[in-house]
C-alpha cells in the first residue's frame, strides 16, 4: 500500500513537472535539489547540496517590512542616535571649529515608503519622482542631534550621494521637516559617477577639514559613509533595506 502511495506522489510530480516543462517555454529541472525532491518520500529529509544556498529573497523581503512596521527599526535607530547625542554633548567644551557630518537619506530623512514601492530593488524612474516630491519624514534623533548641535555653536554639514539635480527638492525636504540653518549641503555633481560613493565622500570629508574644521560625528547607513577616515567618531544606522558601496 505504501509503494503505492509513493508510486502515485511520484506520478503527480512527474504530471506536474511535465506541464511546467511545456507550460515555461521548455524550461527544464535542472537543480539538482529540485530533481531530488520529485522522489522524495513523505516523511524523509530532502536531499540538500553542499552549496552554502542564501536565504530566500521572498521571506528576506517579508522579513524587511515586519522589522520596520514592528518599530524594531525605529529602536534601533534611537538607541544609536541616543549615542550619539550623548557624545555630542561630551564635546561641549572641546576648542575648534566643530562640525557634525549627515549623510541624507536613513539619516536625516527617511526613504523607506521608496524601497518598499521600489519592491527593495532600484527603479530609476519611481526614485526621481519620489526624490523629486520631497516627501520624505525626518528621522527624528538625527533631528534632535542637529538642535543639539546647533545649541551647542557646533556647524552642521549634510554629504550626500544625491546628485545636484535634487538640490531643491532636497533642500525643501529638509526644511519641511524641521531642519534649519544648516552650514552646508554637499552634494554630489550631477556628472559624478564614481564605482564607489565612497570615493567621493571621503574627498569631500578632507576638503572640510582642510577647511578648517573638525568632524566630531559623522552620522551614516552605509559602510560607505564611513570608509576612509576624516572624522572623530562615527555611528551607524542600519539599513537592511539597500546597499551603497
Ligand atoms: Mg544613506
Amino acid at each position: 500500500m505504501q509503494k503505492i502511495k509513493y508510486l502515485k506522489i511520484a506520478c503527480s510530480y512527474v504530471i506536474c513537472g511535465t506541464a511546467i516543462y511545456f507550460l515555461s517555454g521548455c524550461a527544464s529541472f535542472t537543480n539538482k535539489d529540485e530533481a531530488a525532491a520529485i522522489s522524495i518520500p513523505e516523511n524523509e529529509t530532502p536531499y540538500v547540496s553542499g552549496y552554502k544556498t542564501p536565504q530566500n529573497i521572498g521571506l528576506l523581503k517579508q522579513e524587511l517590512k515586519a522589522y520596520y512596521y514592528s518599530g524594531g527599526y525605529d529602536k534601533t535607530i534611537n538607541q544609536v542616535g541616543d549615542a550619539a547625542l550623548e557624545c555630542l554633548k561630551s564635546s561641549k567644551n572641546m576648542p575648534g571649529k566643530l562640525a557634525i557630518v549627515l549623510d541624507i537619506d536613513e539619516v536625516a530623512l527617511s526613504s523607506y515608503q521608496l524601497a518598499e514601492e521600489m519592491d527593495f530593488s532600484h527603479d530609476a524612474v519611481k526614485y526621481d519622482q519620489f526624490i523629486r516630491s520631497g516627501r520624505e519624514p525626518a528621522i527624528q534623533p538625527t533631528l534632535k542631534l542637529v538642535i543639539q548641535a546647533q545649541k551647542q555653536g557646533v556647524s552642521v554639514i549634510f554629504l550626500t550621494g544625491r546628485r545636484e539635480e535634487y538640490r531643491e527638492s532636497t533642500t525643501a525636504n529638509l526644511k519641511r521637516t524641521g531642519y534649519e540653518n544648516w552650514t552646508k549641503l554637499i552634494m554630489r555633481p550631477n556628472d559624478v559617477r564614481p564605482a564607489f560613493i565612497a570615493d567621493f565622500k571621503i574627498k569631500e570629508r578632507e576638503k572640510i577639514i582642510k577647511d578648517g574644521y573638525r568632524i566630531i560625528l559623522n552620522i551614516g547607513d552605509q559602510y560607505s559613509d564611513f570608509q576612509g577616515g576624516f572624522y572623530d567618531k562615527g555611528f551607524k544606522y542600519p539599513n537592511p533595506f539597500y546597499y551603497i558601496p
